[in-house]
């Protein structure tokens, strides 16, 4: 024991040091207070001068994360927080660098950072009122913004619903998959609800369910560029992975509406209750936008629950100029948004918006103490059950940054990358993969003499050449990344006009302000350079040989 104590120069265990970490604050040069002011005073530096450019081995990371030993005594705070500086802040992603365009997180504005402090200051729980007082109309109205910016209802409707007793237009959440599930709930809960001496399959299950409607199994369809977690949906759902039905897409990577037709005909034929439709604006890999309005049209003819994936794209609605994109969304039963992407808003929080305010109570959940009936608690309808005030920084990005400001955020980056990918087409060396819809695009490292081979080869070189090109772009990638100057992200794609044939393909994502033209172009120079560097590798000379045997 004293041992331990002067190894890690422990300080002592008593209940007067514990009531100190509770209610005494770091003395103002101790490790923690010139961390805080650091990162309030100039949070680029901060990240700048503490992040370590060149990636570090996450198997020697994990060395000093190897003690399953709980201290015995406590570390000091400035200890500890030196630990986290040299250790894991020091090996973090700089997810707000310019230069970094392959994740969906990107810069956060600076006010987020002391907001959030309050934030947590205030320590608020969102399951109840009693826990959460103001913060519960405050999230309301979060939602009650939101929904008008995707349904656009009357202000008679926002007066009746926004805060009523039991209907809600919405519910806050950690994420875009926790908003898709709860979404699909409601679906699964309606298509098979009380029935004559049938409880609904909230009470009785899947089996029941089954039994009671004669059916042989539920499904969900979406296009097969819909978002793994409506895979984790339908399997917490209790409806299978497998009838999670994947649809096939056309060469913009947007669903097939003659596919989806004749796949719901096909489920007919076998029993199978296709109870939600999902429509994606926005895709993950590639940021284009499902028909929206025509899978409305659909979704009503076959009496399908229609959900819209809008994670990503959601903001988008901002624009005047781009909102038509989404045109149909306000035709949806429910919108996913995300407000840890295009809202700038820390990670954590996402949202599910419903047309109807009756929908969520398909999923509505008592208890004695807690979340009673006919109270304004939102921990009745959410999934989650204690949920941190993070509405309050949507809220603050709402109003700080406003319609206008995301409007432009949201032009800024679609058209970021409508440049981009129109200097990709010049380039002799690039090819461009899939066209930018919104801010999300593809493209590959392809000289021009390898696309021109491409083009007239026969099928087997031509699948030989392109996992090449496969296994190159996917060096280049990770070496970029190891170097730690930019980070662009890659993805499986299979292109229509390579016979879908599965390639793999650089994908950037343009939502952080702070990225110019002159950026991107640095990002390309670094992977042209890291390409040149190859030039010797097995790859590099089986692709020149398989680009000669043409002449
Ligand atoms: C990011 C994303 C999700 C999942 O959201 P999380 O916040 O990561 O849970 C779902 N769908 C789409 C289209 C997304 O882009």
């Amino acid at each position: 024991m004293v041992e331990v104590l002067k190894k890690t120069g422990g300080a002592e265990i008593s209940m007067e040091n514990l009531l100190r970490i509770f209610t005494v604050p770091e003395a103002p040069g101790s490790t923690l207070n010139r961390l805080d002011n650091d990162i309030s005073e100039n949070l680029a530096g901060f990240l700048q001068e503490h992040i370590v450019a060149e990636e570090a081995d996450l198997v020697k990371i994990e060395q000093d994360f190897n003690d399953t030993r709980i201290p015995e005594v406590p570390v000091f705070v400035s200890e500890h927080t030196q630990f986290l500086l040299d250790k894991v802040v020091a090996q973090s992603v700089h997810t707000s660098s310019p230069s970094f365009v392959g994740h969906m997180t990107s810069a956060l504005p600076y006010f987020m950072i002391p907001l959030s402090k309050i934030m947590i200051a205030l320590n608020q729980n969102l399951v109840k009122t009693e826990t959460s007082k103001a913060f519960t109309p405050l999230e309301r109205q979060v939602l009650g913004m939101l929904h008008r910016l995707t349904y656009e209802q009357s202000d008679e409707f926002y007066d009746t619903w926004l805060h009523h007793g039991r209907k809600r237009l919405g519910a806050i959440c950690s994420g875009g998959t926790i908003a898709n599930i709860t979404a699909l709930w409601t679906a699964r809960n309606r298509a098979f609800g009380p029935d004559r001496d049938f409880p609904g399959i909230h009470h009785s299950g899947m089996f029941g369910a089954m039994r009671h409607y004669g059916y042989e199994g539920a499904a969900i369809l979406v296009s097969e560029r819909g978002h793994y977690s409506l895979s984790k949906a339908a399997d917490v759902l209790g409806i299978g992975r497998d009838n999670l039905i994947s649809i096939e897409t056309d060469s913009y990577n947007r669903i097939c509406l003659t596919a989806l037709e004749r796949k719901l005909q096909e489920l007919k034929q076998q029993r199978i209750r296709p109870f939600a439709l999902v429509g994606i604006a926005g895709t993950t890999e590639t940021g284009n936008i499902d028909p929206l309005d025509k899978m409305a049209d659909i979704a009503e003819a076959y009496g399908l629950h229609f959900h819209v994936d809008a994670a990503w794209g959601g903001p988008t609605l901002f624009s005047k100029r781009y909102r038509t994109l989404l045109k149909g969304i306000e035709r949806a039963d429910s919108v996913t948004i995300d407000a840890h992407k295009q809202l700038y808003v820390p990670m954590g929080v996402g949202l599910v918006l419903f047309r109807d305010p009756s929908v969520l109570e398909s999923i509505e959940h008592h208890a004695q103490y807690i979340i009673r009936q006919g109270s304004k608690d939102l921990g009745s309808t959410t999934l989650e059950g204690s949920r941190p005030g993070m509405a309050m920084l949507v809220h603050a990005g709402l109003k700080i940054i406003s319609r206008g400001g995301y409007a432009m955020l949201i032009e800024n980056g679609i058209e970021l990358a409508r440049r981009f990918a129109d200097h990709i087409v010049t380039l002799e060396d690039f090819e461009l993969v899939s066209d930018p819809e919104l801010n999300i695009f593809t493209y590959r490292w392809a000289p021009a003499d390898v696309q021109a081979r491409l083009l007239e080869a026969d099928e087997d070189t031509r699948r030989e050449i392109n996992e090449i090109l496969s296994r190159i772009t996917q060096v280049i990638q990770k070496e970029q990344r190891e170097r730690g100057k930019a980070f662009v992200s890659r993805t499986r794609l299979k292109p229509e006009c390579y016979d879908q044939q599965a390639i793999t393909v650089f994908r950037v994502v343009l939502a952080n302000p702070l990225t110019t033209d002159k950026v991107l172009r640095e990002v390309i120079e670094e992977q042209r350079e890291i390409a040149a560097g190859m030039r010797d590798s097995s790859d590099m000379r089986a692709l020149a040989a398989l680009v000669r045997t043409s002449v």
